[in-house]
């Protein structure tokens, strides 16, 4: 089954046969762009990316991915737009339908914001975050990455640790990891900051999981060691986030105190949780991730538009 014409909203609207079959398009399409640059597959189509919250990967990667499938791309630019003369962001989306965009991408401040406007919204809607809620293409192109370094993704243990409160990668990450089998996953962060109970029930008895508080607990049974920033953003206390500011922290020479040392895996931006030190490790992957998100989104948007 193809997911022509479908939103996708949650992790949890990847089966895992959908996810082997774009992982296989995204590495066809990766060659196929090494090999002729742009490609065709999109022409004639429009993609109409509304950034309400910073981005730098997710935007950039699904412009990209657009225009070397072929097609065309435009950008709502919120800070000239008529949200700063008081209209709606519905409204604001009830405009750009009516201009007919093939597909939509949406990234949002409120959580739920892409489900709310996808009644009235004719063209698919990918969610490309919506608050800390679910970030569904960001743990598309991770688990991409796993199964691309490890070679498979059922049986590893994973640690993903920072933010997960108010992280919204961690709750997606670990969605579209219940379509695997036999996989641990360790939640690595301070109690407050620990996994929200909502993603514990959405995952409960569908995969192994453990709450733990520092990393040197887990990490030598570790194939991939997922870290994420603070989300100062979404913090109502300043000083709070000032307190757990270098909480956690891993750097080269925490590393090296290890006998085994995972792939490490960060969504990106890394603040201070994550020292340049690392960069220059073998296991050090996180800019492979970021762009490793134009194939998997490639993958995503060919499909979606049924080209
Ligand atoms: N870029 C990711 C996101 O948009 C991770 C982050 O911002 O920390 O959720």
């Amino acid at each position: 089954m193809s997911l022509k014409g479908k939103d996708i909203l949650s992790a949890f609207d990847f089966e895992r046969e959908d996810l082997e079959r774009l992982f296989k398009l995204a590495d066809q399409l990766r060659e196929e762009m090494a090999e002729k640059g742009s490609l065709d597959y999109a022409k004639g189509k429009v993609m109409l990316t509304a950034f309400f919250e910073p981005s730098t990967r997710t935007k950039l990667s699904f412009q990209f991915a657009m225009v070397k499938l072929g097609g065309t791309v435009i950008d709502f630019d919120v800070s000239t737009s008529s949200l700063l003369k008081g209209e709606s962001d519905v409204d604001t989306m009830k405009i750009i339908d009516g201009y007919d965009p093939d597909v939509i991408v949406i990234r949002q401040k409120q959580p739920y914001f892409p489900h709310k406007v996808k009644d009235f919204v004719k063209a698919p809607i990918l969610n490309a975050g919506d608050g800390p809620h679910e970030h569904p293409t960001q743990a598309l192109l991770d688990v991409y990455t796993i199964w691309r370094e490890l070679g498979k993704v059922d049986g590893i243990k994973i640690g993903i640790m920072g933010d997960l409160k108010y992280g919204r990668t961690a709750p997606s990450l670990s969605y579209m990891l219940t379509r695997f089998n036999n996989l641990t996953i360790y939640y690595i962060a301070p109690d407050v900051i620990q996994i929200r109970d909502e993603v514990i029930e959405n995952i409960k008895g569908k995969v192994k999981f453990e709450k733990v508080s520092k990393p040197d607990e887990v990490i030598e049974e570790l194939d991939v060691l997922y870290v994420t920033r603070l989300q100062k953003e979404r913090f109502s206390d300043p000083e709070e986030y000032e307190r757990l500011k270098g909480a956690y922290k891993i750097d080269k020479d925490f590393l090296s105190k290890f006998k085994h040392i995972p792939i490490i895996m960060h969504p990106l931006p890394r603040v201070w949780e994550l020292d340049p030190s690392v960069d220059e490790l073998p296991q050090a992957k996180y800019f492979e991730q970021a762009r490793n998100g134009l194939f998997a989104r490639a993958a995503l948007v060919k499909e979606v538009l049924g080209v």
